[in-house]
């Protein structure tokens, strides 16, 4: 929670204050901005080039629209910022807004950041902003943990931010200053406004040459130091000279061209996150159109289901959720038609899903993302009623993803190339060849997500993907239905009447690659619905469905997605079962920033759990 003292964000916990008294914004210029001498480094950036930040503290986000703002104002057009920081207590959106009030110079950085920040959730949050030139990760977690989960010598210079060390020792700690060390290379500079002299020899002890310099404001002193891993122990005293320009840790190393192969959910948004960093990108689509498979639904479903113990593929549709809806609020924000954030209701329908999610709710999730909730609430939330209660997801709603699909192609640096099927993908001397029926088309890298139909090119043959066949039911509501006005969940799901029409679904078969419209399944998804949400189920009566559509998702054993690279130069973004909607932003995030070489948006824990090469090249088979 954030106190104020004297017009100022306080905090009680550290008995400290975020920022000076006298001005915060100055302040930040003066200790971060200058002290790491980021006009000087961001002015000397070549297009394509990408700098990265490092913060121990998020706070109310000042530092980080003032690093933006200098960004904007110094670094060619084509440099990208990558700012990362931690943060253990995020302050809730009214905290942030009154807190970023206080500097009106910054109204329009503040709204995004709030925007943003409205989508946050525990562990990493990856957002963009300026069309993609800015990207903000923020590890909502300790420090401690964070940091050691960043590559090794990604950071370019870091704000040691964290309240006064003598208020909050556990930020300066020799472990976590280890772990800083890890994450810089040479040339890396660091500032903090503290000069106090442990702080300083603990910086020296990791490889820092660290130099106390003018303070701000009535602070006499704080501390600026460059990474010179070969200088251990400075003596007390000793002024470390400082080569300029401080070069960044990356070339332009990003490729010109990459291939995107597959115009789903996953294909787009991997096409998206590339053009987005300026390369030029070719999406082949076997279709006469994207979304043309189980992409194409009417309606896809924002829908997260976690396990109690929060394992890694749990983890990674967490911040894949937040993910999710910061990029659907860039491009297809809520308007009713497209894209309604009606809220979604996951039933305690059964005694295993009552005790899955009161294990869940033991741990505390902030209630913008989740809350328990009983029948009675359980049923105002959703206009139905409800015999039990479930957890109540107020961002949950519903998307057309057919339109999510062309919004995210819609880019100048992406050339689309339907009704071409890509039967062989080769090595060749500009990197990648992928040949179809007429057509043979060059770049220098290359990511799949062509789900199942992966395994037709010779690298996947011995992915295990497998073909799941869903279908989902569309029916016409009825008067009572229509007042179903939430995404209702249990073990198959009914989203609010729209145009007349509810959808519901959807069924699984596995190893079925058929797309015909069953009987069967109708039947089998209106069983679930009378199963476990008799309210609604009633209020359809005898209707019977008047569409459907059967697509088929692509799985794999444990059902954790394929992200990541494959060989030099080929990545892929696979097996995203029934969550693409969720999961293909955030892997397309990860695709890019290796392809580009820049900060990935998930600890390197998650990365490995994503991880073709560890997972199938490695052991031979696809762990979990
Ligand atoms: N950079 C901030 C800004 O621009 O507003 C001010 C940072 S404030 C001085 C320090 C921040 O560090 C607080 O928001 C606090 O909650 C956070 N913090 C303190 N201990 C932490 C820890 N162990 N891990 C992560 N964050 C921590």
């Amino acid at each position: 929670m954030l106190d104020w003292k004297d017009g100022q964000p306080f905090s009680s916990r550290y008995g400290d204050v975020y920022f000076s008294t006298e001005s915060g914004l100055e302040e930040t210029r003066h200790v971060f901005l200058q002290g790491n001498d980021l006009a000087h480094r961001f002015a000397m950036l070549r297009a394509g080039e990408s700098f990265c930040i490092g913060e121990t503290g998020f706070g109310t986000g000042l530092n980080f629209l003032c690093a933006w703002r200098l960004f904007e104002q110094t670094a060619p057009p084509g440099a990208n910022l990558d700012f990362f920081s931690t943060e253990k207590f995020p302050i809730d959106d009214d905290e942030l807004g009154a807190a970023l009030a206080l500097w009106p110079e910054f109204a329009a950085e503040a709204r995004m950041l709030l925007a943003a920040w409205h989508r946050r959730v525990p562990g990493w949050n990856r957002w963009q902003f300026a069309a993609g030139r800015i990207r903000l990760t923020v590890a909502m977690e300790d420090v401690a943990q964070a940091l050691p989960q960043l590559p090794s010598a990604c950071v370019d210079a870091w704000f040691l931010d964290g309240f006064s060390p003598a208020k909050n020792p556990e930020m300066w700690s020799d472990s976590l200053l280890a772990a800083i060390a890890r994450a810089s290379h040479e040339g890396t500079t660091l500032a903090t406004y503290t000069s106090a002299g442990w702080v300083r020899r603990g910086l020296q002890a990791v490889g820092f040459e660290v130099k106390r310099v003018p303070g701000y404001g009535r602070k006499r002193q704080m501390s600026s130091g460059q990474f010179m891993p070969a200088v251990t122990v400075l003596e007390e005293g000793c002024v470390p000279g400082r080569s300029s320009p401080i070069p960044t840790n990356r070339g332009t190393g990003r490729p010109c061209s990459v291939i995107v192969i597959g115009g789903g959910l996953a294909g787009c948004a991997a096409a998206h996150a590339l053009a987005q960093r300026g390369i030029r990108v070719t999406l082949i689509e076997r279709a006469a159109q994207l979304a043309s498979a189980a992409s194409g639904n009417p309606r896809g479903i924002l829908h997260a289901r976690f396990g109690a113990g929060m394992n890694a593929l749990h983890r990674f549709v967490l911040a894949a959720y937040g993910h999710a809806l910061a990029l659907l609020d860039d491009v297809m924000p809520v308007d009713g038609e497209q894209r309604a954030e009606c809220g979604l209701l996951q039933l305690a329908a059964t005694d295993a899903e009552a005790k899955r999610i009161s294990k869940l709710a033991v741990q505390e999730w902030p209630p913008h993302l989740m809350q328990t909730v009983d029948a009675e609430q359980a049923s105002l939330l959703t206009g139905m009623e409800m015999s039990r209660g479930g957890l109540w997801f107020p961002a949950g709603g519903w998307v057309v993803p057919p339109k999510v699909c062309v919004r995210l192609a819609q880019h100048p640096n992406i050339t689309l190339q339907l009704n071409s099927e890509v039967t062989g993908l080769e090595r060749s001397a500009s990197g990648w060849c992928a040949k179809g029926n007429g057509f043979a088309i060059e770049a220098e890298q290359v990511v799949v997500c062509s789900a199942h139909q992966a395994k037709k090119l010779a690298p996947f043959a011995a992915f295990p993907l497998q073909p799941v066949r869903g279908q989902i039911s569309v029916l016409p509501a009825t008067a009572a239905s229509g007042k179903l006005h939430a995404v209702l969940c249990a073990e198959g799901y009914c989203a609010p009447a729209q145009d007349g029409r509810h959808v519901a679904g959807a069924t699984s078969s596995f190893d079925d690659e058929a797309t015909d419209i069953r009987a069967q399944d109708h039947a089998e998804n209106l069983a679930r619905l009378s199963a476990h949400m008799p309210a609604l189920h009633q209020a359809l009566g005898d209707a019977q469905p008047v569409n459907g559509r059967a697509a088929v998702r692509c799985s794999v054993p444990g059902a954790t997605p394929l992200v990541g690279e494959v060989e030099a130069g080929l990545y892929c973004s696979l097996a995203h079962g029934t969550r693409g909607l969720l999961t293909a932003g955030l892997a397309a995030e990860i695709i890019a920033a290796q392809v580009c070489s820049q900060l990935p948006p998930l600890p390197q824990e998650l990365l490995t759990a994503l991880s073709p090469l560890h997972r199938i090249r490695n052991t031979g088979k696809c762990s979990a």
